[in-house]
């Protein structure tokens, strides 16, 4: 007999490990390509002496090193096994069977995901036509079975910005009972124009107690494969969030490897300034070649090549150079070193273009 497992599961797609093609140049996945620095690699390494031991489940001292760095009360702050786990806690507290989570689509394919697992009702509103958040339509999409809102803000992977007046009014408008993740895995890399203030969503929470931070050490801080990020709330929802929490998830090398990381953030950080400066080469290239590419704040760039996308993104595996595609909407592309780049502006501009119908 087969083994009964909930029939509401056939929903979710399984997991298709990605394609690994040796040698070639990995722009699908929003990693930052430089590896960890010396002193964070030696906190690894010291903390591996000690794997024996569980991890600290509360993870105080990065939630300290957080609360210094952030200038806030630890009970502010909670610890995940990636900030993906703390989207999950979300849609767990907030969620009984049926309750209805709002989110833009296309948006972090993680949203859809956790909504079902938790058999919460996925309520996706579509971007606006220039690839951002529709924030009218979200606030129309309310019901009184709504209990959380995700904003990814840059949007993965459009790349597109909120402004903070917009956002503010936007959390303005939103009933204080239904919860608003601000999902800023991309903060890092955000600019903003002159005389334009940016959306720091830690400014917008205080005095919001509706509203949770979501940030990552994945992204900027380059840790994706320890699994780490933070949530930033009003201590009641944090208490909700660690009764969820998977025990032990946060290890103890990735709890020791973001406190390393804090301490290094000067030089973390301004990586980031690498990675914008050819985040706008790329873009002006693309542009320069016909591409229809929209403003990004992220460390990746928004092909929204509808149909070709598929076969854009296939073709440029056999020119060495892997890029992810979401099918019959675009391809994004993760911005690396300059000579990844390269090789993919290479691609777009050469054999590429025709793939992509680009004029
Ligand atoms: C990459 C990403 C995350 C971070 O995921 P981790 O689980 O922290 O690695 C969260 N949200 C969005 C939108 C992302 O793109």
């Amino acid at each position: 007999m087969t083994p009964r497992t909930r029939p509401d599961l056939a929903s979710i797609p399984a997991y298709v490990p990605g394609r690994t093609v040796p040698n070639a140049v990995k722009l699908a996945s929003n990693e930052t390509t430089l590896g960890p620095l010396p002193s964070v690699r030696d906190a690894i390494l010291e903390a591996a002496a000690t794997v024996n031991r569980y991890p600290d489940n509360g993870s105080t001292e990065l939630i300290g090193a957080l609360a210094a760095r952030l200038d806030m009360s630890a009970d502010r702050i909670a610890a995940g096994c990636g900030s993906v786990s703390l989207c999950q806690e979300l849609v767990q507290i907030t969620c009984n069977d049926g309750d209805e989570v709002i989110y833009s689509w296309r948006s972090f394919e993680a949203y859809p995901v956790v909504c079902a697992v938790a058999g919460a009702t996925a309520v996706p509103v579509p971007n606006t036509p220039d690839h951002g958040h529709d924030l009218k339509a979200m606030l129309a999409a309310i019901t009184d079975r709504t209990r959380l809102i995700f904003v990814c803000n840059p949007n993965n992977p459009t790349g597109s910005c909120l402004g903070k007046d917009e956002l503010e009014l936007f959390l303005d408008a939103v009933p204080d009972h239904i919860v608003v993740a601000l999902d800023e895995a991309y903060f890092e890399y955000m600019r903003n124009a002159p005389g334009e203030d940016l959306a720091d969503g830690i400014a917008l929470a205080e005095g919001r107690r509706n509203v949770v931070v979501l940030r990552t050490f994945s992204k900027a801080y380059g840790l994706a494969g320890l699994r780490v990020g933070y949530a930033v709330a009003d201590p009641e929802i944090i208490v909700a969030m660690s009764k969820v929490h998977t025990t032990f998830s946060v290890n103890s090398l990735a709890q020791k490897a973001a406190i390393a990381s804090l301490g290094a953030a000067g030089e973390l950080l301004a990586r980031t300034d690498g990675v914008v400066a050819e985040r706008e080469r790329v873009r002006g290239a693309l542009l320069e070649a016909g591409y229809s590419v929209p403003p990004s704040q992220a460390n990746f760039v928004w092909l929204p090549l509808g149909e070709k996308s598929a076969a854009f993104t296939a073709a440029a595996v056999d020119a060495g150079v892997i890029l992810r595609n979401f099918t019959g909407e675009g391809t994004r592309i993760s911005i690396g070193d300059p000579h990844e780049n390269d090789l993919f502006l290479a691609y777009a501009t050469g054999a590429g273009r025709e793939i992509a119908g680009v004029a």
